[in-house]
């Protein structure tokens, strides 16, 4: 058969990586006297550990992290209050699957980000479909939709998602909408999903964020029932660079 026709049939059947390759795999296995059986077989292999790996790609892009960082980049020895095992069980797909939340409070500089995006990256490479927002920017979308059908073009993706990474929690919400669309958000996730929370504001201070101190309360509990809290302490690494910069310009 003319190989030309055997391209057109495999673009119609959308088998891409084969029609990349099948030509010269073709050409080898004459030469190499593999069977029909192995050739197809191989080609078969080919196409679907490439449809995986796109796959996954597309799930890291969809996710919209801000930045690519993983848990090995990350030096525990600032933070004797965690422990980088801990922090490793949030890679195993059971967070997702049992639906627990993470809760990572500190100052900001800290790391928050960094842990929150490390998780979110593994979590979706195993399979898991994630979202990550940022609080503010979120509800200042939200809040622009002229109608609740708009809304739920938005919200209804973060609330069946595998885990949801709700970055920077903490700027105090103005606008007393917002309470309780973050609420709601928590709630229906609630034992279904994985939730990972970022914040610069203790738990105590998120009654006055939410505007609501009751709503917080009941955001707090659904979050630590299957939840962990971890307070991280130190300087801003941010400013560890800048510091040391400064200190070889003195010394200069
Ligand atoms: P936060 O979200 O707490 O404000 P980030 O996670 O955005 O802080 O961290 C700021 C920058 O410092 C990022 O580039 C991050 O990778 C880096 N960083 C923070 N803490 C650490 C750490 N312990 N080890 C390695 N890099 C860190
Ligand atoms: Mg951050």
């Amino acid at each position: 058969m003319d190989l030309d026709e055997i391209e057109n049939m495999l673009r119609r059947l959308r088998l891409p990586r084969i029609r990349h390759v099948f030509r010269e795999k073709l050409q080898a296995a004459a030469v190499e006297g593999v069977s029909l059986a192995d050739l197809l077989g191989n080609l078969l292999e080919d196409e679907l550990s490439s449809r995986d790996e796109s796959q996954l790609r597309s799930r890291v892009r969809r996710a919209a992290f801000p930045f690519n960082k993983t848990l090995e980049q990350f030096d525990f020895r600032r933070h004797p209050e965690l422990r980088r095992q801990a922090f490793q069980s949030y890679l195993d797909p059971s967070f997702v699957k049992e639906g627990h939340s993470l809760v990572l409070i500190g100052p900001p500089g800290v790391g928050k980000t960094h842990l929150a995006v490390a998780i979110g990256v593994q979590q979706a490479l195993r399979g898991a479909d994630v979202r990550f927002v940022r609080v503010q920017k979120l509800m200042a979308r939200v809040l622009e939709c002229p109608s609740t059908r708009e809304r739920e073009v938005i919200l209804k993706p973060l609330r069946k998602c595998g885990l949801l990474v709700l970055d920077e929690f903490g700027y105090l919400l103005t606008d007393p909408e917002t309470g309780p669309v973050l609420y709601d958000l928590v709630a229906e996730r609630y034992e279904r999903g994985a939730t990972l929370i970022t914040s610069n504001k203790s738990l105590q201070e998120w009654g006055k964020v939410l505007g609501d101190s009751s709503l917080a309360s009941a955001l707090i509990d659904r979050l630590m029932h299957h939840g962990q809290v971890y307070y991280l302490k130190g300087e801003s690494y941010r400013l560890k660079d800048k510091k040391a910069n400064d200190g070889e310009g003195m010394a200069s």
